[in-house]
């Protein structure tokens, strides 16, 4: 027998009912118990969809107010004490405190739990604080057990999803120098256990523990804690179904496989080649469940391809088998329902997750030979062949192009030194150059003329005239600031990727392919489907206006082709490198347009490259090489004398600073001053190397309307100076302006120019 389930769903809802119900919540236009019902409709609307799709169970325990680590932290007894709120708070009241920080609390040390990105995806959850203070209290939330009981009442048969106990400390921070968290696990498997009892006198059958961490480079007390855990936890639970995702299990496999545990999920999307091993390794008890139907990307399952993946499968595995997504269908959109815009042609090609419910349950019909889906499978067949050949997805001109690399294409032409001479001639800079990353405030006026624009109420031109007057406004500013080199603030752009997707052949967009990033925050990432190609030049008219109104340099603003990949759904057809080449291919264009145009200045965001590093240590060379090919494709084509600036932000650098100078940027601008500097010590050579290139660390935090002071900055410029020589170094904020407004924006920049200015008669 074949059953079908899903590791977790959505949980924002087909029109984001969550988001708006909670940001309600928190503009005290709704109470909790209000909260509290909006979040039992999705609930029950959700697992309704899982059984009208013949899922065998409904999945329990993925849902979640802010954040399914948060809820863990509540399960478990263990939120950090310094929030000061007693126990006798209500839950939903402690839960906002630790994910948005208590009010006026900065100072009192209550400001938000760290939020970071859930290992490779966009989704960042709330990390746990952990130190010699951490107690585990015992079961401390009723939520989850509340959650079972609404399942059970509405009829439907459940499977629990906890976060394994392993990845729950992996996943923490430890507070406390030397610390290590792992020295909690004692204290923290019997609130697992209790956890697992509990659940099991609910009668609830099955839990499935998510254990991603299997799937990284584990330090070797981490890998042998695996075994006598779940020996321990396994003593009075439920049937355990260990799951693991995002990456290949490689030495961990066998671990996997012989823990004792009733089944095991893997993720065959992303590791499609262990499948055999597995199914060699996995003792025939056990149910193996394949994620074979792709929970990180949006594109309709071949079903041939996996059933001739599964097959050999089921004949080996003489346990039962699952099928399922390969991981949480959290990182994907709701449902193509409402989609009617997208093309017919291209929505055919899709799946989001409602429609990967349906691909599960034709897959198990498939295994089991039921004829009657015979049509079925004949239209999602027809779909596949129809992507497979249309002209939109390969285009003969993008892969000439490709086709033309010839050796030295993504190098500058002379070294840096040579570059840095001839640019310091062009642009006479002072020494300590100010400039700013980018975006300037982009207003609640700036946002209505676009809407309107949208809507058609406002005319094309009455659009950019109005851009263009918020453009010499911005210029205006920048010169009474006495900025050095200036910018021309993108009110035009809507969002860093989709302004330039949108002009782009090979991307699309959807109406409401929202994804949950945090809390109530989504995206709408944008999908690649076809060969990347430009039409036209994208930005070189708005930058040659700006730079019109001005004699001081005007930097052009381009977002990078590893950010324009990362901060997508991309094609699933072709490797991921060479839809990044193809985008630089684009890109260099819009580069070398802007140059010709008269633009010496031309910064190339690369905000997510770090994040696109593989999960596995073994994966980062070829990524770094690839990532870092593609972006200096992008830059290279431009002469000596013009300036190539790149900026990423909230980042570690410091492992990867080698590749991050290769990309050869003439100047780049990072994040640092919520670090007090520290990320630039890598910079500055204490390890293997010194960065080369000039460099413009940020010296205030733009994240906040706070106005820091001229000392503060200075203080931050000494610490920068003591790292990196002064011919290097320029002064900027830490990231765009785009979120701030007006007011505490030229507040700040005229600090920093009087710092820039103090600074240099110190030098
Ligand atoms: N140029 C962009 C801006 O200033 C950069 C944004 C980013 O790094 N995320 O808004
Ligand atoms: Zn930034």
């Amino acid at each position: 027998m074949t059953r079908t389930h899903i590791l977790g769903f959505p949980r924002i809802g087909a029109h984001r009912e969550l988001k708006f119900a909670l940001e309600a919540h928190w503009r005290g236009e709704i109470d909790a118990d209000a909260l509290e019902a909006v979040g039992a409709g999705l609930r029950e609307r959700h697992w309704a969809l899982q059984r009208q799709a013949g899922l065998d169970f409904v999945t329990v325990g993925d849902f979640a107010f802010y954040d399914q680590v948060l809820n863990h932290m509540q399960l478990l007894g263990c939120e950090p004490q310094r929030f000061g709120l007693s126990a006798d708070e209500p839950e939903l009241v402690r839960a906002f405190a630790m994910a948005r920080g208590v009010g006026a609390g900065e100072a009192a040390g209550m400001h938000a739990l760290e939020m970071t990105k859930w290992f490779d995806t966009n989704y960042h959850y709330l990390v746990p604080e952990f130190g010699p203070a951490t107690v585990f209290g015992g079961i401390a939330s009723e939520r989850l057990f509340d959650e079972v009981a609404q399942a059970q009442g509405l009829g439907h048969p459940v499977k629990v999803v906890l976060l394994g106990p392993l990845s729950f400390l992996w996943l923490g921070k430890e507070k406390a120098p030397g610390f290590e968290r792992l020295s909690l696990l004692d204290g923290l498997l019997p609130v697992y256990e209790q956890v697992l009892a509990r659940l099991k006198a609910q009668g609830v059958e099955w839990v499935q523990i998510d254990e991603p961490i299997l799937g990284l480079d584990l330090p070797e007390p981490w890998r042998q804690s695996f075994e006598r855990s779940y020996w321990q936890m396994a003593r009075n639970a439920p049937r355990l179904l260990l799951a693991t995702y995002f990456s290949p299990l490689q030495e961990n496999l066998r671990l996997a496989c012989q823990l004792p545990v009733a089944g095991l999920h893997v993720d065959a999307v992303r590791a499609p080649e262990e499948l055999t091993g597995v199914a060699d390794w996995l003792p025939a008890h056990k149910v193996l469940s394949v994620g074979i139907v792709d929970g990180r990307n949006i594109w309709r399952t071949d079903l041939d391809a996996a059933l001739g993946r599964l097959k050999p499968v089921a004949a080996k595995h003489r346990g039962e088998l699952w099928l399922a997504p390969s991981c949480s269908l959290l990182h994907v959109p709701f449902g193509l329902q409402a989609e009617q815009g997208l093309d017919a042609e291209l929505r055919s090609w899709l799946a989001f997750a409602c429609e990967k419910l349906e691909e599960l349950q034709l897959l198990r019909r498939a295994l089991a030979g039921d004829a009657d889906i015979e049509p079925a499978l004949a239209e999602a067949r027809a779909a596949i062949a129809s992507r497979r050949h249309s002209p939109r997805v390969r285009r003969a001109d993008v892969a000439l192009r490709l086709a033309r690399r010839v050796d030295g294409d993504d190098r500058r032409a002379s070294p840096f030194a040579q570059r840095q001479a001839t640019q310091r001639r062009r642009f006479a800079l002072p020494p300590l150059p100010t400039t700013t990353i980018g975006s300037f405030p982009q207003t609640g006026a700036i946002r209505a003329q676009r809407a309107a624009h949208r809507r058609g109420a406002l005319s094309a031109e009455a659009y950019a005239q109005a851009m263009r007057d918020e453009i010499a406004r911005v210029v205006r500013a920048q010169e009474s600031l006495d900025l050095d080199v200036l910018v021309h603030g993108e009110p035009e752009r809507n969002d860093m990727v989709e302004y330039f997707g949108e002009q782009l052949d090979g991307y699309a967009f959807t109406a409401n392919g929202w994804v949950q990033s945090y809390g109530s925050r989504c995206v709408k990432p944008p999908l690649i489907y076809g060969d990347v190609a430009r039409p036209a030049a994208m930005t070189v008219e708005w930058t040659a206006h700006a730079q019109s109104l001005t004699r001081r340099p005007m930097k052009g603003m381009l977002t990078g082709p590893v950010t324009m990949l990362q901060w997508a759904f991309v094609r699933d057809d072709q490797p991921r490198s060479l839809t990044c080449e193809q985008i630089a291919w684009a890109l260099r264009d819009e580069v070398c347009d802007l140059e010709r145009a008269g633009i010496g200045m031309i910064q190339i965001d690369e905000p997510a490259f770090r994040e696109g590093l593989p999960l596995r240590r073994a994966g980062w060379k070829a990524y770094l090489d690839w990532a870092g090919r593609a972006f200096r494709l992008c830059a290279s084509g431009v002469r000596d004398e013009t300036q190539i600036h790149t900026h990423m932000c909230y980042s570690e650098f410091n492992d990867i600073l080698a590749e991050i100078a290769a990309l050869d940027a003439d100047v780049i601008t990072i994040e640092t001053s919520r670090s007090d500097m520290e990320l630039l010590r890598g910079f500055g050579g204490e390890g293997a190397m010194r960065y080369p290139n000039e460099i413009g660390p940020g010296v205030y935090d733009i994240h906040s309307p706070r106005v820091p002071p001229i000392e503060e900055m200075l203080r931050l410029l000494r610490k920068a100076a003591d790292v990196v020589p002064p011919g290097h170094l320029w002064i900027n904020p830490d990231c765009g302006l785009k979120t701030r407004g007006w007011p505490e924006t030229e507040a700040a920049l005229a600090n920093m120019v009087a710092a820039a200015k103090r600074m240099r008669a110190e030098l």
